[in-house]
């Protein structure tokens, strides 16, 4: 079995250089000092994330190609989550010697099928020797002739809104959601979003980021949150409701945004729910039952965090 150790370091970065064809806009891919792009007359974003083996996945349990898909999605979420247009990627990777390289081979695999339909180019990276697998993945990306969302202009009166469905993530969503790529260009497009974050570490906390950024509170309303059948899945499974499950899963890797705009469920093909409205600073964030009857619900635990 061929192992990192077999083909060394230059030898792995040549298995990767084989996989890639450099699209536009690269000058220089893989293979000097530094890459070279042609840098675009728009704003550019720029993110990153990595995963650590036994930390964010088990080896045992989640195929390779599964984790080299959600480490560009969770990426491509983060350039969604502004708005953006993701371009360029650089991937450091942490291995060991007796790495099979199949399994890394297999890790590009799933990487590069994701980066295929978004375009986006692998322009460089590094590799360094470490006692478990670890990877982290820079990309690059441009704001549209539209500008960027950031977390920190929701205003009070604005409305709240998520995509897609929330909770239960753990069951299947967290490894192959599609990131929201195309659904926040089309966001900044028609409805001219005061706010955006993509959900991570769960809608309650991301919420929070916002009103922080913001220096605004919310009004949630529960009867109004879009449960997923996974949440309810899960919470048939342990003692957590299935909405405590949709407040706080992480990574759901849907947008949260607020907008002054009334926004119709179903005008991107891709479900949109009205869920809040941003109020003073000095209300809170406050979860209510329903519109008609506002009565406090009590919510318990907390969203994902690393310490
Ligand atoms: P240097 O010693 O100058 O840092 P390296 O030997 O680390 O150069 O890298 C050689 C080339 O291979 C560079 O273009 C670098 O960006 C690319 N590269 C190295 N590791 C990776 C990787 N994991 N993925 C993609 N490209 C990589
Ligand atoms: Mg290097």
């Amino acid at each position: 079995m061929k192992t990192i150790k077999s083909v060394g370091e230059f030898g792995l970065i040549e298995q990767i250089r084989k996989k890639i064809k450099s699209g536009s806009g690269v000058v220089q891919g893989i293979g000097d000092d530094a890459a070279v792009i042609h840098p675009s007359k728009n704003l550019e974003l720029v993110t990153t994330d990595s995963i650590v083996e036994g930390i964010d996945f088990l080896a045992k349990k989640t195929s390779p190609e599964k984790i080299g898909r959600k480490l560009l999605a969770i990426n491509l979420s983060d350039i969604a989550a502004m708005a953006g247009n993701p371009r360029y990627a650089l991937l450091s990777l942490g291995v060991y010697p007796n790495l099979p390289l199949s399994w890394v081979n297999r890790f590009l695999n799933g990487l590069l099928k994701l980066a295929r339909p978004f375009k986006v180019d692998l322009i460089g990276g590094d590799v360094s020797r470490s006692s478990q697998f670890w990877a982290s993945l820079t990309l690059l990306g441009e704001a549209t002739e539209s500008g960027y969302v950031s977390r920190s202009g929701a205003k009070p009166g604005d409305s709240i809104y998520v995509t897609g469905d929330l909770g239960g993530s753990i069951l299947g969503k967290h490894l192959n959601f599609m990131p929201r790529v195309r659904e926040a260009q089309e966001i900044l497009k028609k409805f001219h979003p005061t706010s955006m974050i993509d959900i991570s570490d769960g809608f309650f906390q991301d919420l929070s980021h916002i009103l922080e950024e913001s220096k605004v509170g919310a009004n949630v309303y529960a009867s109004q949150i879009p449960i997923s059948s996974a949440a309810r899945t899960l919470s048939g499974k342990d003692k957590h409701s299935p909405l405590e499950h949709a407040f706080h899963d992480g990574e759901d890797f849907e947008l949260l945004f607020t907008s002054k705009i009334k926004i119709p469920t179903a005008v991107l093909g891709t479900k949109i729910t009205w869920v809040g409205e941003i109020v003073q600073s000095k209300m809170g964030l406050n979860v209510l039952e329903s519109l008609k009857n506002p009565k406090k619900v009590k919510i318990s635990r907390k969203g994902y965090a690393h310490f």
